[in-house]
């Protein structure tokens, strides 16, 4: 496994002005719920200073531990309505229930200033991101080793009714369908192993497949690692998930 810190060659203000292209990315990640991409995208985020989280606003309940402004903007639904009525919002959804929201603001900036974002998005987010920055979007699918170690996973990190589980593996499934739509799909069977795709394709989107003298990292390794990934067949993966009986 590659060394976790890395070193890149940046001006001296690295928060404004990072190696690699002029133009920021948005790299956006959707998975079904407890599929592990919040573990991911946070890990990809804490060793990337080239990258920002995009914090939605959401109608949705804050939940304990959760941070407002850090992990959500919790707002309420006419301050959401306001937004959505002022154009503010690049996309909105109803997810389970509750208003989701990017702002727009955020994502012409960093673009502009090189720097790329991150999206924890539903399906729906992500097709409407992406066609409006068609070529500035990856769009990656994180996926779940099967849906049994899905459902322990929905089990254990809440307190909920078996009814409850049963309706967000449904729900979860419906997510998956949607895996055609994703540049990249990476199956989330051992952490580590993830991780180092998910990073791989990170990197070689924002500084190419070949080594460069400015950048202190194996990019045509990770190029590779990204074909590797490609040939193992993720999207056979997808296919027989959707299509395995779940009670
Ligand atoms: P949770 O409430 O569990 O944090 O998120 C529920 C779902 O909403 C997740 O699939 C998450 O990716 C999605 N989500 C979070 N923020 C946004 C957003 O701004 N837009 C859209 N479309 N989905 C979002």
């Amino acid at each position: 496994m590659l060394e976790s810190t890395i070193a890149v060659t940046s001006s001296p203000d690295s928060s404004s002005a990072p190696a690699g292209p002029a133009r920021g990315s948005l790299v956006i990640v959707s998975s079904p719920s407890g599929a592990g991409k919040t573990t991911l995208t946070r890990r990809l985020l804490a060793d990337h200073d080239t990258l920002d989280f995009s914090v939605s606003y959401t109608t949705r309940t804050q939940r304990p531990g959760e941070r407002d402004g850090i992990d959500y903007h919790f707002v309420d639904k006419p301050t959401f309505d306001r937004m959505v009525a002022g154009g503010e919002l690049a996309e909105h959804f109803v997810v389970h229930g509750n208003h989701y929201g990017t702002a727009r603001a955020p994502i012409d900036d960093a673009i502009r200033r090189g720097r790329d974002m991150i999206f924890d998005v539903d399906y729906q987010g992500a097709q409407a991101l992406a066609s409006q920055w068609p070529a500035d979007s990856v769009r990656i699918f994180i996926l779940p080793p099967d849906l049994k170690t899905l459902a322990s996973r929905l089990r254990t990190r809440a307190t909920d009714s078996d009814e409850v589980i049963e309706r967000r593996l449904r729900k979860a499934i419906e997510e998956l369908r949607h895996f055609v739509d994703y540049d990249h799909l990476i199956v989330n069977e051992r952490l580590d192993e993830a991780y180092d795709v998910l990073r791989a394709i990170y990197l070689t989107r924002r500084y190419g497949p070949h080594d460069r003298d400015d950048v202190a990292l194996p990019l045509a390794e990770l190029a590779a690692r990204v074909e590797a990934n490609r040939a193992r067949d993720p999207q056979a993966h997808a296919r027989r998930l959707i299509d395995e009986p779940h009670g």
